[in-house]
């Protein structure tokens, strides 16, 4: 194991550039850009994932320790307000850029002139210095972080999420590939930001390779995982897994193998259809004893075959032991994942994959391919099972290795909540406030960040005492 491998957050990929800085100095107040998707949207469907699902947990974990964050999105209806407290200290701002609705992502980039100008506008008039830092998710928000960055002379820190050239290499067959202007648009968002935030060693590394990002400037942190909501039933896994099945009106006694996220090619939901199809070929009997539920709705490429995934469970003659249920809240979800034998997570290509580590925190063991992030959150051969490649085969000889030995799942069951332990959103966020105080640092502003606050009676608002804009741009 190299050092870097052993540490689970806080890792500075290439050498700290500068003498790391004290913990305690921190921004006072962040400006959070998700362009394409709102933090209110519920997660699981479009364009929402667990993008929105990290914003959220971290803007909440990162207000509790002190740092308020304000969370700019595109508008998409004339009805929301222009501001939204979503927890204390955590504030959206909804910003009119382009039509509100029917834009699709790939629409986006000839709106971010507008939406760059919707931020500036919620800016001005403001204490100079109203923001520390902007932190920008995705590549479009990236786009409008440099420029405001700049502008306000502060730090820009950046989460990819996703990267073109990075989904390109993992396509599905027949799937559409990523645009080069996407690429374009990535690569200079990774030259002006001061930080990149990887999810994991390998994104880093990823980021190393295929963007030429500065090493010194790329951090891992691990996302967290709500652990508060996602856990097992109090009264243990077996007893909770049954209760959960009674409330969702689901058999006691089956294998549920469960899917949950976005229904697209890339997360290859069609690999466990085509496993449950082949098992049940090889093994009939159990038709009676098996329930596949696939919870989320269509996004991305699948959009445009919206009803493909129920067409192939009928072309595989296994409609009747698939159960779809379109996107669920959070509380919800975390029953799905109670009441379920394994969660089966196939994904050509995977940033992280939050939900391996919300059904293990449930006590949930996962099949996942071993892809991107799943390595990390799934311990292969202790909290689930890893498997190499997309053949459905393989994927239905794990499914059968759990059906078969339920001492096995049992045991599997225990140490995923033991696993997932380790990823609360605490320690993120708190690794994600020193990565904010390492790019102030090194654009020296960190004395001024971190100065105590004092109220402008005019807004009612907090502004550091003292700050001069552009003050030390780069
Ligand atoms: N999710 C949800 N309801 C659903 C399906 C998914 O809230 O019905 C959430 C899920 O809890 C997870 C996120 O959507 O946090 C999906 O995140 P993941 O990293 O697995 O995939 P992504 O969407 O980022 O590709």
């Amino acid at each position: 194991m190299t050092r870097l491998e052993g540490l689970h957050s806080r890792t500075l990929v290439g050498p700290p550039r500068l003498r790391p800085p004290d913990a305690r100095h921190r921004p006072r107040r962040v400006a959070m850009l998700s362009v394409h998707t709102s933090p209110l949207h519920q997660p699981g469907t479009g364009d929402a994932g667990g993008m929105n699902v990290y914003i959220v947990e971290l803007a909440k974990r990162l207000a509790t320790i002190g740092i308020e964050v304000e969370i700019f999105t595109r508008a998409t209806s004339a009805v929301l307000p222009p501001r939204v407290e979503l927890a204390p200290g955590v504030l959206v701002r909804h910003v009119d850029a382009g039509p509100y609705e029917g834009l699709a992502k790939e629409d986006l980039p000839a709106q971010l002139c507008a939406f760059g100008h919707g931020v500036t506008q919620a800016w001005a008039g403001r204490q100079p210095g109203h923001y520390d830092l902007v932190h920008s998710h995705y590549w479009l928000s990236g786009h409008v972080g440099r420029l405001v960055a700049e502008r306000w002379g502060v730090p820009l820190v950046h989460a990819m999420h996703t990267m073109a050239k990075v989904k390109n290499a993992a396509l599905a067959e027949g799937d559409t590939p990523e645009p080069a202007a996407r690429v374009l648009g990535e690569t200079h968002v990774v030259r002006a930001a001061d930080r990149l935030l990887a999810n994991t060693q390998k994104e880093a590394e990823e980021l190393l390779r295929h963007y030429g990002a500065d090493t010194g400037r790329v951090a891992v942190v691990h996302p967290g995982v709500n652990l508060e909501r996602f856990r097992p039933d109090a009264r243990g896994v077996e007893a909770g897994r049954a209760a959960a099945r009674s409330r969702l009106g689901l058999p006691q006694n089956a294998l549920i193998p469960l899917f949950v996220g976005r229904i697209q090619p890339l997360k290859a939901p069609d690999v466990l259809l085509r496993a449950v199809a082949g098992l049940l070929e090889e093994r009939p009997w159990l038709r009676e004893r098996i329930v596949v539920p696939v919870v989320g709705g269509p996004s991305g490429s699948g959009l445009a075959k919206p009803e493909g995934l129920q067409k192939l469970a009928a072309c595989l003659g296994i409609s009747d032991v698939v159960l779809f249920r379109p996107p669920v809240g959070q509380d919800q979800l975390a029953d799905w994942y109670r009441a379920a034998s394994v969660l089966v997570m196939p994904s050509r290509s995977e940033s992280f994959g939050l939900v391996a580590v919300e059904a293990q925190a449930c006590g949930t063991p996962v099949i996942a391919a071993e892809v991107g992030g799943l390595p990390v959150a799934v311990r292969d051969g202790v909290s689930g099972v890893l498997v190499p490649g997309h053949d459905p085969a393989d994927y239905a000889r794990a499914l059968y290795g759990f059906a078969a030995d339920p001492a096995r799942l049992a045991r599997m069951s225990e140490a995923a909540v033991r696993h997932a332990r380790s990823f609360g959103w605490a320690t993120a966020a708190a690794a994600t406030a020193d990565v904010y105080t390492a790019a102030l640092h090194e654009r020296g502003l960190l004395a001024v960040a971190s100065r105590p606050a004092r109220r402008d009676p005019a807004r009612g608002d907090r502004a550091p005492v003292g700050r001069g804009v552009g003050a030390a741009g780069r």
